[in-house]
């Protein structure tokens, strides 16, 4: 299941043709490319300025930007705090532009709503990030997915929250698995590949190669693993090819830049 690039007036971002095929739903995948943000942070950057140093203008103004392409609508956009935990939370009317024009009053991982008109927003500068959504039952989920946090099966558990919430049959769910850090580049020591043992058992081999004294761990097959594991149909899945590591022109990679970067984000509203 194929990606596709988009790119608006210099803005940058990424779909997915099978979400793009649902009636009623825009997404989007953002690159760092076409914000306002200069020096080491330009130009696309959606990180918290408390977090990065940039000005809170050219923050708002790149999420102004990104929503005027993705089609989402930036006064109502709902931000996670990430804090690489398995925390889920709903989000309702009463979030609409909480973590950017509003205080946010929670932690949270992973993004669900069955509610019109709220872009829920989750983000990356490696880690997978991901979206669902219920074409049934009219329900969308964005997941942020670091090893701690597939290790945790946030992944599979965002499923069985939707279910729980909304009624949702994993059968229905088409996903996407966006840009993020390939085995490529993700080199561990034994602490990732012990967790993913320990959460996954055998079927974690796969996705663990020894490189020397080290790992090489395939975090988006993982969570491609999860969302099957949950009852969501092969066919249905999408995965970026795209490893952010890999790409430093075009993606925020806490890998290949430290501390010194922004984020991208992963956006989907129900319209
Ligand atoms: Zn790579």
């Amino acid at each position: 299941m194929a990606f596709t690039q988009h790119d608006r007036n210099g803005l940058v971002y990424h779909t997915a043709d099978a979400l793009s095929a649902i009636p009623g739903i825009v997404h989007g995948f953002s690159t760092r490319l076409g914000g306002v943000s200069t020096g080491e942070l330009a130009s696309l950057n959606l990180r918290s300025p408390s977090a990065c140093g940039d000005s809170k203008a050219n923050v708002e103004e790149n999420f102004r930007r990104l929503c005027a392409a993705v089609g989402t609508n930036v006064e109502r956009v709902v931000l996670t705090h990430q804090v690489h935990r398995e925390n889920i939370r709903y989000v309702t009317e009463e979030d609409a532009g909480k973590g950017l024009w509003r205080l946010r009053d929670y932690d949270a991982d992973a993004l669900i709503t069955d509610k019109v008109d709220l872009p829920i927003t989750v983000f990356s500068a490696d880690c997978i990030i991901l979206l669902l959504c219920d074409p049934v039952r009219r329900a969308v989920g964005a997941v942020h997915a670091g090893w701690r946090g597939t290790s945790l099966n946030i992944t599979g558990q965002t499923v069985q929250a939707m279910t729980s919430t909304f009624g949702t049959d994993p059968a229905d769910l088409v996903c996407a698995i966006g840009p993020g850090i390939g085995s490529c580049c993700f080199e561990t020591h034994d602490d990732v590949p012990e967790a993913m043992r320990a959460a996954f058992g055998q079927e974690a081999e796969p996705f663990l190669q020894p490189k020397g004294m080290k790992w090489t761990v395939d975090l988006k097959g993982i969570n491609r693993h999860c969302l099957e594991m949950a009852g969501v149909p092969a066919g249905q899945i999408s995965m970026s090819p795209l490893c952010t590591a890999c790409h430093p022109e075009l993606y925020w990679s806490h890998r290949a830049m430290g501390d010194a970067r922004g984020v991208q984000c992963a956006m989907i509203s129900l319209q």
